[in-house]
């Protein structure tokens, strides 16, 4: 094994910075030819010594840096070296927007390439992945190494293709299902991924911290109960809060009172409502909760007659995420739109354990600080504040408290006149679409020109258009949570971007007229472009096929040229005014996403100023500021239109929020604590399923399982009254034929003995009987037999542990802790599905004959 991981020390860092330099610096006399043969040596060298040296660093992150210079002609910054030695040291760089992460990747990507096992580098969703894949491509084909990228539209062939590259872009949520797809495959050759080597998390707080609520989770339509869901929205709305149901909206549940209890049973015409046998309790709260914290257009939007789930955090829409447990149907039945059939689970992971089967992880992003104490404790990375290239001079202006909402909205409504008025480009962020749209009507009555981006499909579709407009003059933008998440907002404008936008135009023109029979369409367009700009760096004659393409070139040079001058002007004039304005409307339920608004501005030593706009009314001060908030505003005795700048109130605020980050991280843990026994399980039982899947010869499997079968059933034999039962029940598994009688005179040990050699001879003579008839089906029959029978239990006991974990939750009211009871439980299912297991796949097998039509 390679001692990739070992290799670690900070002290050194800025030693080994300086080496890369002066080795970068001899490179730079290189023939390309000479430079792509750096690759072989390096991994000669990583041979030579079986291990990843000091020395081997410093040349891959040299090569590198020569390859991106030569490809984009860009010069990494020493911070960027940095932040690619704290990603090789398994830890979290914490970097700002704009700092160029995209390229700090590649170096420790491309080191770890070189041993051959594949490295994985993890995006939010496919428009990254692409775009990332779509550069690393340019960068290392200088450098003879192979770039896989995995979007949703890839179908199983390419995918596998692209798994074995050297390194593969792919999004969290395609990683996870192709691991617990690959777990289900009944063919060696329908698995797609390799060992899970070394992976490098892009917006690991996102995808780690955000993500890591829900688990990840394959599933099969089961049945469709639409009348409970009736029924209980019907109940649900004849019960009243307070009086039946008590809301805690600090967890986000819902407690049912004695007299909630009696209306529920009288009108359900029940005993007892919590009776095990009895469905409803969970279709009651279910629908209660869809009433009480599930509201349209912050929580889903109706799209296509569908609840479509919107992400808290990025206010994107989540197509296909369903909420489990019910609650999806809950809210469809409120909503009055089509129910869908329940979900059974047929195989879930939670992200938690799905990136820590990989031997090496790190991670990248520009908010995780806050976060430090779980990386640490789940996934043992610790967080490395990376120093900006250039000073930060954005300025954090103190929150502005009002004592009501509606005056709030009117003070952010007037500054953003007077930005507009101004000419300085502002972007407010708003936590829900109802309140971008309620933001946006006020700002049209005030004739203030904006853009809204929100999750609604019609606005989606503009996002890389307004975000790149968000930092020209006189730009207002109103978004919610998801802008600017791996797009930077350039102040003055993009003029690569701009020049794209011309030129896409004028081909699509210039084929209109030459041809009006003959569009191109979008899917050609986007290739000539993506050759125009690959080419636009390489001097010779490009000798493409593409008819004008040197043309194309030549004119898309001129574009840029001229907008990079007139970018620069405004770029200057803006900077004047102060830089980008962020506006926050109410603090989020983690610090984290306050800071990835406010880090929107100030990017690569830009000017620019970030304030929240908060009122009393807002949900952190409501649910989580308790007295002490309340206190405060009644002793500073203003009116309501004055808004309060204090330190206090700023701390108190603070202090609510995290209690929040605390109370969502307990969740977290909880999550992963409870998914850890269930994942040791499956770690077991996807292993076992591996084996068998890999060996063709399945046969000591078998007798393994017989063998075992016979001891179990003979312990049961010994301590069991019914003991003539057990005995028959033996004969009738292995499917021997013997009186039962010759048994009862065997000792233990001879009774052992001698059911294992039955079973034995009696296996041995079914083998010879079917290998006659068919040669080699035998040994298919096992694979099938065993990974039939350990799919059906696996489901089954998934299952199982989901209600075992709901229950745990009903009774936890004793003083047991519920997980030490969880884990006794698992523990006894989990050893009661293997017998299962191995028991119906005897039996199976034992009976196995082939009917052969004549
Ligand atoms: P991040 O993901 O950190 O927000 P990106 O990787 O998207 O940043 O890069 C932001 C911008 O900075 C890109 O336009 C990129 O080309 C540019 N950039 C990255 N590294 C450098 C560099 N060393 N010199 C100049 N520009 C750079």
């Amino acid at each position: 094994m390679l001692n990739l991981f070992k290799y670690s020390s900070n002290e050194k860092n800025k030693n080994t910075i300086k080496k890369i330099n002066i080795a970068r610096n001899k490179l730079k006399n290189y023939s390309n030819i000479l430079l792509k043969e750096q690759t072989i040596k390096i991994k000669n060298e990583i041979n030579d010594c079986n291990k990843i040296n000091q020395n081997v660093v410093i040349n891959a992150f040299a090569v590198v840096k020569e390859a991106i210079f030569r490809a984009t002609g860009l010069t990494l910054f020493d911070v960027q070296i940095l932040g690619g030695l704290t990603l090789n040291d398994g830890n979290i760089a914490e970097m700002k927007t704009g700092e160029g992460k995209t390229l700090v990747a590649l170096l420790p990507a491309y080191l770890h390439s070189l041993t051959n096992q594949g490295v994985h580098i993890i995006t939010v969703n496919d428009y990254l992945a692409e775009r990332d894949a779509t550069l690393a491509k340019q960068i290392f084909s200088y450098l003879n190494i192979h770039v896989g990228l995995i979007t949703q539209k890839i179908n199983n062939k390419e995918r596998k293709k692209e798994y074995q590259k050297d390194i593969t872009y792919i999004t969290n949520s395609e990683v996870g299902f192709d691991y617990l797809k690959d777990n289900m495959a009944i063919h060696k050759n329908d698995i797609l991924q390799k060992n899970f080597h070394y992976a490098i998390i892009d917006e690991v707080d996102s995808i780690l911290i955000d993500e890591a609520r829900t688990p990840l989770i394959i599933s099969g339509n089961a049945k469709i109960e639409k009348n409970f869901y009736q029924n209980a929205k019907k109940i649900a709305n004849t019960l009243k809060t307070i009086l039946d149901y008590k809301i805690d909206e600090k967890s986000k549940n819902i407690i049912l009172t004695v007299s909630g209890i009696t209306k529920c049973e009288k009108i359900l015409k029940i005993e007892n409502l919590y009776n095990v046998r009895s469905p409803w309790i969970k279709y009651i709260i279910n629908a209660l909760k869809a009433k009480e914290f599930f509201i349209k257009n912050r929580d889903y939007i109706i799209k296509n007659n569908e609840i479509t789930i919107v992400d808290e955090f990025t206010g994107r829409i989540m197509i296909g995420r369903r909420w489990s447990e019910g609650l999806h149907q809950a809210v469809e039945a409120k909503e009055n739109v089509k129910i869908e059939a329940e979900n059974k689970v047929l195989a879930s992971i939670t992200y938690q354990n799905l990136f820590l089967l990989y031997k090496k992880l790190s991670g990248m992003t520009g908010t995780a600080k806050t976060e430090e104490e779980e990386f640490i404790n789940i996934y043992k990375m610790n967080v490395i504040n990376i120093p900006t290239n250039k000073k930060c001079l954005r300025k954090d202006l103190p929150d502005l408290v009002y004592k009501n909402e509606y005056i709030k909205w009117q003070a952010i409504a007037n500054e953003c006149l007077d930005m507009y008025k101004i000419g300085r480009p502002t972007l407010i962020g708003t936590t829900s679409i109802k309140q971008s749209e309620l933001l946006s009507e006020m700002l049209t009555e005030l004739k203030i020109t904006h853009n809204l981006l929100n999750a609604k499909p019609e606005n989606v579709a503009q996002e890389s258009d307004i975000i790149l407009k968000a930092g020209r003059k006189k730009t207002i933008t109103i978004a919610t949570n998801m802008a600017g998440r791996g797009t930077d907002i350039i102040l003055g404008g993009n003029p690569t971007k701009i020049a794209e936008q011309e030129i896409k135009e004028y081909i699509e023109n210039k084929c209109k007229n030459a041809n009006k029979e003959r569009y191109l369409d979008n899917n050609e367009i986007a290739l000539i472009i993506e050759k125009i700009k690959y080419f636009e760096n390489i001097d010779e004659s490009t000798s493409n096929n593409i008819k004008n393409l040197d043309d194309f070139i030549l004119l898309y040079k001129k574009i840029k040229e001229k907008y990079k001058g007139e970018c620069q002007k405004e770029r200057e004039q803006i900077l004047e005014l102060g830089g980008l304005y962020i506006i926050g409307t109410e603090r989020h339920e983690s610090r984290r996403i306050d800071n990835q608004m406010r880090g929107r501005s100030g990017r690569q030593g830009d000017k620019g100023t970030s304030r929240f706009f908060l009122s009393l009314q807002d949900n952190l001060f409501r649910i989580f500021g308790g007295n002490n908030i309340e206190k405060i505003i009644n002793q500073l005795k203003i009116d309501d239109n004055t808004p309060i700048e204090s330190i206090l109130l700023t701390k108190s605020l603070n202090s609510a929020q995290k209690k929040v980050e605390a109370y969502f991280y307990d969740i977290r843990k909880q999550l992963f604590e409870y998914d850890e026994v269930i994942h040791s399980q499956r770690k077991a039982i996807y292993n076992e399923r591996k084996k068998i899947l890999s060996y063709s010869f399945n046969r000591d499997c078998i007798i393994e399982y017989g063998e075992q079968t016979i001891e179990e059933m003979l312990t049961m034999y010994y301590k069991n009254q019914r003991k003539e039962f057990i005995l028959e029940k033996i004969i009738k598994l292995l499917n021997i034929k013997i009186k039962l009688f010759k048994l009862y005179d065997m000792n233990d040990s001879e009774l052992k003995a001698f059911l294992k050699e039955q079973f034995r001879v009696s296996y041995e003579l079914k083998e010879m009987y079917l290998e006659q008839l068919r040669p080699g089906l035998i040994r298919q029959l096992e694979k099938y037999y065993l990974l039939q029978q350990i799919d059906k239990a696996w489901q089954e006991h998934i299952d199982k542990m989901n209600l075992l974990k709901e229950y745990i939750g009903w009774r936890s009211y004793g003083q047991q802790d519920p997980l030490v009871e969880y884990k006794n439980e698992a523990f006894n299912l989990f050893i009661n599905m293997i017998t299962y297991i191995r028991q119906t796949v005897i039996y199976l097998i034992m009976r196995s004959r082939l009917i052969v039509d004549i």
